[in-house]
């Protein structure tokens, strides 16, 4: 029998699996392709693998045989049974040391599962976030690589040979235990969930408050992108603002205003219910999505519910200086609450996350790529046990200076009847979030009141008491 020589095999060929393949022959590893329905393999091989090392398996069993040890097998399949329909499979033709790698959307809590439930075979697990779509595949995606640490020395050589460069840092680092690589990433898409609503809000604002015409917009995102809101989703906004279809005419508006969704920015929101954590700018915009998919249902109300008929009468060039740093500012809020989110996630799972080092796997690769993602690794760079972004003194700062302008932006955007929620859930967290005092006495009390739930005195901490309300008074 010939020697195993591939240094991985890969399973699923759709547009993940290709690319990642691909990327992985350029860097030199020799990569076995497999895939449930067989004849993609020789059409793979045929076509976009011609002139490569790659080689192809035309089962399981032959893909198992054809792999050096300890054996390292990638699924870039559907989440959810796809996964462990092939994980079963997998399971009696290896051995100690193998290692499996789930490089699909997987929910977190399927790869906490299988990490326990493979913890005593020797066989390791892998659940890594895999960001950057079709073209991060092929040219260096952001990976974020979670499970079984005794697996990482022997699969780090190829993630990090694929994976993004910032300058010469590479776009991937272990995350952490079990379902810590899973989880990061489920945050990275919940954030870019926030990010698209924030600017999908400054475009809305841009058409329908200062009244600017489509190229005009573009422009004010080609300054953007050169300064502190750097970043891919900028860039990428900027390009479609100044699509014009085959007629001439711009692409955006002939597309109908609603979005679809896959699921990650709603796992997301529910993981921040279930620990308790108020990531309310992600959940205002997935909540945005839903809101825009009842688009039969907004035609007919915009029929009957008046708005306001206020035209903005003020300076547009200031406007749109508040408008860069509210945004901005909101950018910030959003992190800090996805970080805190991660923090909590990591004291109930036991995670040992780096915070500097989840930055830098976003910095580049991914779909959240920024430039202020640099800012963030510093900020945990310099103090590892930063509590809350906004409490770095860089962040601080940077917020001390936009938080005027956030105001003023919500402020016309009321007055004008454009819906802000994301810009409008950063303003809101932040003045909860730096009020000394909130009004949860008066909650305590209510609760208390119809439901003998007890309160705690300010003067004596710990101690809970009820009041018959209405006893006295
Ligand atoms: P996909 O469309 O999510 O999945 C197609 C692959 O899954 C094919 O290889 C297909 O095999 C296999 N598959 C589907 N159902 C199966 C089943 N019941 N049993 C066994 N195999 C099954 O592919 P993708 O877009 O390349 O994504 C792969 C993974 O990466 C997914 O988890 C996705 O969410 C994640 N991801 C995707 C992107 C992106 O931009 N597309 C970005 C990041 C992460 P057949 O050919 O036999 O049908």
């Amino acid at each position: 029998m010939a020697q195993p020589k591939a240094d991985i095999a890969v399973i699923g060929l759709a547009v993940m699996g290709q690319n990642l393949i691909l990327n992985m022959d350029s860097k030199g590893f020799v990569v076995c392709a497999f895939n449930r329905t067989v004849a993609k393999v020789e059409e793979f091989l045929a076509n976009e693998a011609k002139g490569t090392k790659i080689i192809g398996a035309s089962s399981v069993e032959d893909m198992v045989a054809k792999l050096k040890r300890p054996r390292k097998i990638m699924l870039l399949v559907k989440a959810g049974s796809a996964v462990d329909k092939f994980v079963e499979t997998l399971l009696p033709l290896l051995e100690k040391g193998d290692i499996i790698i789930d490089g699909g959307n997987s929910q977190y809590n399927d790869t906490e599962r299988w990490c326990k439930q493979l913890e005593s075979s020797g066989i390791h697990y892998i659940g890594t976030g895999v960001s950057g779509g079709e073209e991060g595949a092929r040219y260096g995606p952001s990976l974020m690589p979670g499970g079984h640490k005794a697996a990482w020395p022997h699969i780090k050589p190829i993630f990090q040979a694929i994976c993004a460069k910032v300058g010469t840092e590479p776009c991937c680092d272990w995350v952490g235990e079990n379902g810590a690589g899973h989880f990061v990433k489920m945050v990275h898409n919940g954030i870019e969930y926030g990010d698209m609503q924030l600017i999908c809000e400054a475009y809305h604002l841009m058409k329908d408050v200062l009244g600017m015409e489509q190229g005009e917009m573009a422009e004010v995102f080609e300054q953007w992108n050169k300064g502190e809101l750097d970043s891919f989703l900028i860039e990428i906004s900027r390009d479609i603002l100044k699509y014009k279809d085959a007629d001439g005419k711009y692409l955006l508006p002939k597309i109908r205003d609603t979005a679809g969704q896959k699921g990650t920015g709603k796992w997301t929101g529910c993981a921040a219910l279930n620990y308790g954590v108020p990531v309310t700018l992600i959940g205002e915009a997935v909540f945005a999505r839903y809101l825009s998919s009842l688009k039969d249902e907004r035609v007919k109300a915009s029929k009957v519910l008046p708005g306001p008929s206020v035209k903005f009468t003020g300076d547009k060039k200031q406007f749109l200086e508040h408008l860069r740093r509210a945004l901005f500012a909101s950018k910030v809020i959003s992190y800090a609450q996805g970080f805190m989110l991660l923090r909590q996630a990591a004291k109930i799972y036991n995670w040992n996350l780096n915070y500097g080092s989840i930055a830098l796997m976003w910095r580049g690769g991914c779909i959240i790529r920024s430039a202020f993602l640099g800012n963030i690794k510093d900020a945990f760079t310099n103090n590892p046990e930063l509590s809350n972004l906004l409490l770095d003194p860089y962040f601080c700062e940077r917020i001390s200076a936009s938080q005027d302008s956030l105001r003023q932006v919500l402020a016309q955007s009321a007055l004008s009847g454009v819906p802000t929620p994301a810009h409008s859930a950063a303003l809101a967290f932040y003045d909860g979030y730096r009020s000394a005092v909130l009004p949860a006495n008066l909650l305590q009390a209510q609760r208390d009141y119809f439901g003998a739930h007890t309160y705690e005195l300010i003067n004596n901490p710990g101690t809970f008491v009820h009041t018959n309300w209405t006893g006295h008074g």
